[in-house]
């Protein structure tokens, strides 16, 4: 295990009419014990609120039945159910200000999957991850590495609702959305996660550490490799970061020479 900041994974199994789901969340030590308490009992919560299950035919982590037309359409129509659930979801008090829910896009087989803080307005607008003026530097910055969310990424975020004007989702606000960014990386099963900015890598990791402490390593999630950039607004920001962005990008492409090595193609 390469994670460097989670202390310990809390747990929570629920038994309903026959069938079984686990939940789970990192939490870190470092946080007081109340934060610990109140944030097992929002996983607690979580699983009681959306009572997603993951049968066992779409556990999708072996490559075989990956690339099996069967387990793609009923990944894609359970991705669809977990959709219409997050699209009724009215968890937190982000639902009243909303146009769209914000769910995600790209394929669903994808070698990265990259995580952002929320929509903004214009990904409100039109329902869709990253489309603004963040959107279309992180595309480029993707491109750089042979990536797109088209052909080999799917883009999420941490919130699915805008916060209004544009502020950081508060802890509670990711909690209580936290639960289907976890279901999405169980469906998607990418190949790494790219975490755009603080509040993705906070969430996954269960910490509070800055992004300058946090990137610049490879961490794991759940046998994922995990790393953690800039988000693209503070490049626009800020130009000098460009440089380390480019390290981080470097990094994650590294993943994939050792994964696949020149010549061979991802099907
Ligand atoms: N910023 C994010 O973090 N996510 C988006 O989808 C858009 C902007």
């Amino acid at each position: 295990m390469r994670s460097e900041s989670v202390d310990v994974v809390f747990m929570c199994g629920l038994f309903t009419e026959g069938e079984s789901s686990l939940w789970w969340r990192k939490l870190a030590l470092s946080e007081s014990p109340d934060v610990l308490l109140d944030n097992a009992l929002l996983t607690i919560e979580g699983a009681l609120r959306t009572g997603l299950f993951l049968s066992p035919d779409l556990s999708p982590d072996l490559p075989s039945e990956r690339s099996s037309r069967e387990h793609t359409e009923a990944l894609r129509g359970t991705l669809l159910e977990l959709e219409r659930q997050v699209q009724a979801c009215r968890a937190c008090q982000l639902a009243a200000g909303r146009q769209h829910v914000v769910f995600g896009q790209g394929v669903t087989n994808p070698m990265v999957l990259v995580v952002g803080e929320g929509p903004g307005a214009e990904e409100d607008n039109q329902g869709l991850p990253f489309v603004g003026a963040s959107g279309k530097l992180l595309d480029k910055m993707l491109a750089s590495i042979g990536l797109s969310r088209e052909t080999n990424c799917y883009i999420a975020n941490v919130v699915k609702c805008r916060p209004p004007n544009n502020r950081e989702p508060t802890p509670e606000e990711r909690a209580r959305c936290l639960p289907y960014l976890q279901r999405q990386i169980q469906l998607l099963a990418p190949e790494a996660i790219l975490c755009a900015g603080r509040t993705a890598i906070q969430a996954l990791l269960g910490t509070t550490e800055g992004i300058n402490r946090l990137r610049g390593k490879t961490y794991d999630y759940e046998g994922i490799p995990v790393i953690a950039t800039y988000h693209p607004s503070a490049l626009l920001r800020d130009e000098s970061l460009k440089r380390p962005a480019w390290e981080d990008l470097k990094r994650l492409r590294a993943l994939f020479q050792e994964r696949h090595p020149m010549g061979s193609e991802r099907v």
